[in-house]
């Protein structure tokens, strides 16, 4: 198989891992280096589908021994396998910047032989770019669960940002759906992380290593169990304060594999849930949310129809209204239509004078939605009565806008191989190849996550 074959199995394969932004890095170009992700920092570009793609964004090989339920690339498909050598990806890396086709580079992999085997030639690739060719361009680089600190420790040196996918949001789901994987193996990796950032973080000496610059995220697939959206949100909370990831992407799951233990292969991706987990989790970093205020107990999921912001106000009358001239910076945060520039505009210009409707306007206030939740001599005063069950419908007024389908609406069903298929190469063979079953075309792979 050719590196062009590889790359196309590969590059499919790495599609639907959504951990993968490239914000954040400070790696400047090394002496007579090649690449630079400091001035220009990463450009995001975003393909039809949504997702990011100025990163080249592949996978060392698609040639898993696991058979995780919710993933194409798991042992019993019966799809085309392909591995790239360290010395492929390097080149693809380096000719693809040269050609200024991508800024960097997302590199991850399906687990073969084993997690330190794997782990190994990950990190091969990364130490070569940074030491042999003096790359400084943006790499993402996926962390294999159960990987020995020594090469996660070297990981943490030369890549800028690197990911481990908790992937199931419970461990009790994790371990229905993907029997090989736990929790204990996922959080090593993203602990060792941590502790080494806040060893390293403290001292900025000349010999101190730039060590992990843009952090780490992780993944979680959205729909494949049965957790619920407060579930959800306190274990991102938890990644926030206790390993200090600076991203937790969710990712609506997409129905590839007939199994019985998933949601039936009907079920169209849960796009819109996803989106209010974005929303809530935007809260939860940028406008001083806590997870609890944003959801409990009593209301465990999220209102589809309704953005959790505005969930909470409605939910939280007592607050309301919000006198604009006299309110905390962190009240005015949670005005419904207010933005974090709107309200330190706000809180900036409200000491020189009255803050006017149409200054408001200007600020960037989404008075359309604001106006039901503040206090202003201008506003009517039959609007100024906060009355939730009244001013919900309004808020739910039809959109025009309607949200675009990412994923064919026919879910595609990959084959499953045969019992004697899940043999997989332990080690990295030069050609991995494993045969499609001969009669089978497969369209474009839907391929969900890898790690
Ligand atoms: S999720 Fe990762 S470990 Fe599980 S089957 Fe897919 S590639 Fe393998």
């Amino acid at each position: 198989m050719d590196v062009r074959e590889k790359l196309n199995i590969l590059s499919a394969a790495a599609k639907y891992d959504v951990s993968c932004t490239s914000s954040g890095s400070r790696r400047s170009a090394p002496p007579r280096g090649l690449g630079d992700a400091c001035p220009a920092g990463i450009c995001h570009t975003w393909s039809s589908d949504g997702r990011c793609i100025s990163l080249l964004k592949i996978l060392l090989s698609n040639a898993c021994k696991y058979d995780c339920a919710y993933c194409a690339n798991r042992r019993s498909n019966d799809i085309p396998r392909a591995t790239f050598t360290p010395k492929e990806v390097i080149d693809l890396t380096l000719e693809f910047y040269r050609r200024n086709y991508i800024e960097g580079l997302f590199l991850s992999s399906a687990v073969v032989g084993s997690p330190d085997a794997t782990m190994e030639r990950l990190v091969k690739v990364v130490k070569e770019l940074r030491t042999v060719h003096r790359f400084g361009g943006y790499i993402h680089l996926k962390s294999i669960p159960g990987a020995s600190e020594k090469l996660l420790h070297e990981a943490g040196l030369y890549a800028d940002r690197t990911s481990v996918n908790i992937e199931v949001p419970s461990e009790r789901s994790l371990t229905y759906l993907a029997p090989e994987k736990n929790y204990a193996s996922v959080y090593a990796p993203m602990n060792y992380f941590a502790e080494r950032k806040i060893e390293y973080g403290g001292s900025r000496g000349r010999y101190t290593p730039n060590f992990l610059p843009a952090g780490q995220s992780t993944q979680m697939i959205v729909g494949a169990s049965g957790e619920t959206d407060f579930q959800i949100l306190t274990l991102s909370a938890g990644f926030y304060r206790q390993q200090r990831l600076k991203r937790v992407y969710f990712s609506g799951y997409v129905p590839v594999n007939a199994d019985k233990r998933l949601p039936a292969l009907t079920t169209k991706p849960p796009l819109l849930r996803e989106h209010r987990l974005y929303q809530a989790d935007w809260l939860m970093r940028f406008y001083k949310f806590d997870y609890d205020e944003i959801l409990d107990a009593k209301h465990p999921n999220l209102d589809l129809n309704l953005d959790p912001k505005a969930g909470w106000a409605l939910r939280h009358p007592e607050f309301f209204p919000v006198d604009l001239q006299t309110a905390d910076y962190e009240m005015i945060l949670r005005v419904p239509g207010i933005g974090v520039k709107s309200a330190q505009l706000i809180v900036s210009s409200r000491r020189y004078c009255k803050i006017r409707l149409e200054t408001l306007k200007k600020m960037g206030v989404v008075l359309k939605r604001a106006k039901y939740f503040i206090y202003h001599p201008d506003i009517p005063a039959g609007v100024r009565q906060f009355y939730p069950e009244m001013i919900r419908p309004l808020l739910l007024a039809p959109s025009k806008t309607q949200q675009l389908d990412l994923f064919d609406s026919t879910p595609l069903l990959l084959p499953s191989a045969p019992a004697t298929t899940n043999s997989l190469p332990s080690v990295f063979p030069s050609t991995n190849v494993i045969p499609a079953k001969a009669g089978i075309s497969l369209p474009k792979p839907h391929l969900l996550a890898a790690g």
